[in-house]
């Protein structure tokens, strides 16, 4: 299974407070789970992520994304490896209780899905937002190619179980252990 794993360092985000990226937790587990992961800096630019996206779905084969702040389990990639389901998505917790069950932290798209709608992860990103976003912009790339998958009537195939995911919400890390590191 061919595995993605973009990276950025905090400079390039605009959250507060700033939490080192990506996150120890995260690396560790694809250190441990996917070490065949090709690990992208996506620091260079908001559009680093798009770009990236779109190329790897321009070359065809069937991957998984796991963003930089997402832990991923022992049985993850042996999932995404075997399910023949088009899109498939691990769900987390984005504040302790919320529970995710569509984005691009943890999703695997098919190879047939890449075949089938080639041009579905360029449209995403050359989507026109606001004037703060540039087309492609990371902050939104969730929002454009969930809803474009629903639209081409795809329905994400959820896998257990519920993963990781380590963000700030105030009240400590979304992944509920309060030993998290920052
Ligand atoms: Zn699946
Ligand atoms: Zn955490």
């Amino acid at each position: 299974m061919r595995v993605i794993y973009p990276v950025a360092t905090i400079a390039a985000t605009r959250e507060t407070p700033a939490i080192p990226r990506p996150h120890p937790r995260s690396d560790a587990s694809v250190r441990a789970y996917a070490p065949t992961a090709e690990r992208y800096d996506v620091s260079t630019s908001l559009t680093a992520y798009s770009e990236l996206l779109c190329r790897a779905w321009s070359e065809g084969e069937s991957f998984l994304n796991i963003e930089h702040d997402v832990e991923i389990g022992p049985a993850t990639v042996r999932q995404a490896t075997y399910c023949p389901e088009p899109w498939c998505v691990w769900p987390y917790y984005i504040t302790g209780h919320q529970l995710l069950d569509w984005s691009l932290g943890c999703v695997r798209f098919h190879a047939k899905l890449l075949r089938a709608e080639p041009d579905l992860m360029a449209v995403a990103s050359s989507k026109i937002g606001n004037r703060s976003m540039p087309p492609g912009d990371w902050h939104r790339l969730d929002a454009e190619v969930m809803p474009l998958l629903r639209e081409r009537e795809y329905i994400a195939h959820r896998h257990d179980p519920v993963i990781h995911h380590h963000h700030y919400f105030g009240e400590g890390c979304s992944c509920g252990d309060i030993a998290c590191p920052l």
